[in-house]
Formats: C-alpha cells, structure tokens, sequence
C-alpha cells in the first residue's frame, strides 16, 4: 500500500467510525440511562418494523432466550475457573461477552414484556421475597440452600404460598 493508500484507508476507517457514532447516538443518547423499559421498547419497535411480532410467542421467545444462555455459556467453556473482571481477557473476548449477555437480557426483556410481566417490579420483589427466605444472621458467608439453613429452624410456607425459616431459637 502506498503512503496516500494508507491516508486514505484511515480517512474512510475515521469517517465509518463517526457514522457508527452518530447512528448510535441517535439510538441512545449517551448521557441518559438505560432502563428495561426503554429496552422493552426499543426491542417492541424493532420486532415490529420486522413484522416479528407474529414470530415472538412466549414459548419461541423462551426457547431464543435458552439458546442465547447457550451461546453465552460456550464464552466459558472449557476455560476453567476465570477470575472476577475478566483482567486476562482480550478486547474481543469481553466484546463478545457483552454482546452474549445483551442477547440474554434483550430476550428476557421480551419475553416479560409479552407476558405482561412487569420485569423491574417483579425482580424487586423476588429480592424482598429471597431476604426473607435468606436472612443475613443466618447465612452470612454460607452459601447453603435455605432447606439446609433451616436445620437451625423450621421452613413454613406462608400465606403467599413462599417458604420462609421459622426459627426454633432466636440467633
Ligand atoms: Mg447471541
């Protein structure tokens, strides 16, 4: 390559990246936020300028959902235990990693979406319902399931159909 052939090629990579910038920013300004109601949205209005809608029934949207964690679990595999922040890993590799759990996250998003589920509220909720089930006294630096936890208590279920430890002796 000659040293304007090499200019050139950079001017044409530097304007691609703006023009990826720039559609991005359209997409999502980058000072706001995301929450999982714009990305319910977002993902609404890409199915529906695809006319996917009629493909996204909550049984195929669960099944694209356990085919993402699959792809997100092949990132993984065979690599042995990695250590927390990924430190090793190169820019592709952790690229790759993101866009494997955006797969995941976008289709859980969906699929809450179409089952009317408000995900946020819900997942909420099942952390105010798993404090309950964990209590901090109890399990603190213990990973035990809460059956086992309750050999120092007895698990009830309780009027929300949940299972909760009732303690025989105050801790
Ligand atoms: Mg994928």
């Amino acid at each position: 390559m000659t040293g304007r052939e090499v200019e050139i090629a950079g001017a044409e990579k530097v304007a691609t990246q703006l023009e990826s910038k720039k559609s991005w920013s359209a997409f999502m300004p980058p000072e706001k936020e995301v929450t999982l109601k714009d990305l319910g949205r977002k993902m609404a209005d890409f199915a529906a300028d695809r006319e996917w809608d009629q493909f996204h029934s909550p049984r195929n949207l669960l099944l694209a959902l356990v085919g993402e964690v699959g792809e997100l679990s092949e990132i993984f595999q065979w690599k042995g235990e990695v250590p927390r922040g990924l430190c090793d890993w190169n820019d592709a590799e952790k690229e790759h990693l993101g866009e494997e759990l955006s797969d995941v996250l976008l289709y859980l998003v969906r699929l809450a979406d179409v089952c009317n589920v408000n995900l946020g509220e819900s997942a909420l909720r099942k952390l105010q319902k798993n404090a309950v089930k964990y209590p901090v006294e109890l399990c603190k630096g213990n990973s035990k399931k809460y059956r086992e936890l309750a050999k120092k208590g007895t698990v009830r279920r309780n009027m929300n159909n949940t299972e909760n430890i009732v303690f025989h002796e105050r801790l």
